[in-house]
């Protein structure tokens, strides 16, 4: 199958309302511009230094998505152009992100990360966390960051019915989020959920991004040093 047909058969799998983002990580420019060509967008990273020669050699109407875990000393490298940071796992973050974009000049989109899945190893916020955070002074004086929704990332298990319950559970938080601070925010709107393997699941529960690689682009080939 080409990546044209995977992109098609997924999209023809996903309601109008929920955007595909093209996890592109390890996948050369070739691969990409293929994708770009059937009129995907939208493109998922997790490597700061991967992503920005990808935008510089790729066309400018790209909305880079980074997915990954952001280091702070890394953030000035994607604020002149990142469209939408899914991971902010720590107020820390989340500052020296307003930090690096008021020197920029730019509103910068995140969304806040979730630790829904049980495992260890998945970074993110918990429900006290965040709203720890929403709720300080110190929150409310960040002026270059807008919070745009959630995003978390299910156990990798077989239990559907485990990973339903995660999606379910993260849907929940953004619904409590969403009423409690943001209700007549129309940008907070946004749940980035669902993965090659459990995507079908979280469009059931509600997401209204998906985030998906290998079966689009094929299997991850990573080498020693990435
Ligand atoms: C790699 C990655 C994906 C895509 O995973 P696939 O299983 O290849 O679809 C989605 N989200 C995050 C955060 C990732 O790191």
């Amino acid at each position: 199958m080409s990546i044209t047909e995977n992109i098609n058969q997924i999209k023809a799998t996903l309601p109008a309302t929920v955007k595909l983002v093209a996890v592109s990580k390890t996948k050369p420019n070739e691969l990409l511009m293929e994708a770009y060509s059937t009129g995907q967008r939208a493109f998922g990273e997790n490597k700061v230094q991967e992503m920005a020669a990808k935008y510089e050699a790729l066309p400018k109407d790209i909305e880079w998505h980074f997915i990954g875990h952001l280091q702070t000393n890394k953030i000035k490298q994607i604020i002149p152009f990142v469209h939408l940071i899914h991971g902010i796992d720590s107020f820390k973050l989340l500052k020296a992100i307003d930090k690096e974009a008021v020197q920029a000049n730019r509103i910068v989109h995140c969304l806040l990360q979730f630790h829904i899945a049980e495992e260890e190893t998945k970074f993110g916020l918990s429900m006290d966390e965040s709203t720890a955070m929403l709720n300080s002074s110190e929150f409310k004086l960040l002026t270059n960051i807008k919070i745009s929704g959630v995003m978390g990332m299910a156990t990798y298990t077989d239990d559907t019915n485990q990973i339903r319950n995660e999606f379910a559970h993260l849907k929940n938080i953004f619904d409590q989020l969403k009423s409690e601070y943001f209700p007549l925010d129309d940008e907070f709107r946004e749940i980035s959920m669902g993965m090659s393997g459990d995507y079908l699941i979280a469009v059931q529960e509600g997401s209204t991004m998906v985030r998906i690689g290998s079966i689009l682009f094929g299997e991850r080939i990573y080498n020693s040093r990435t």
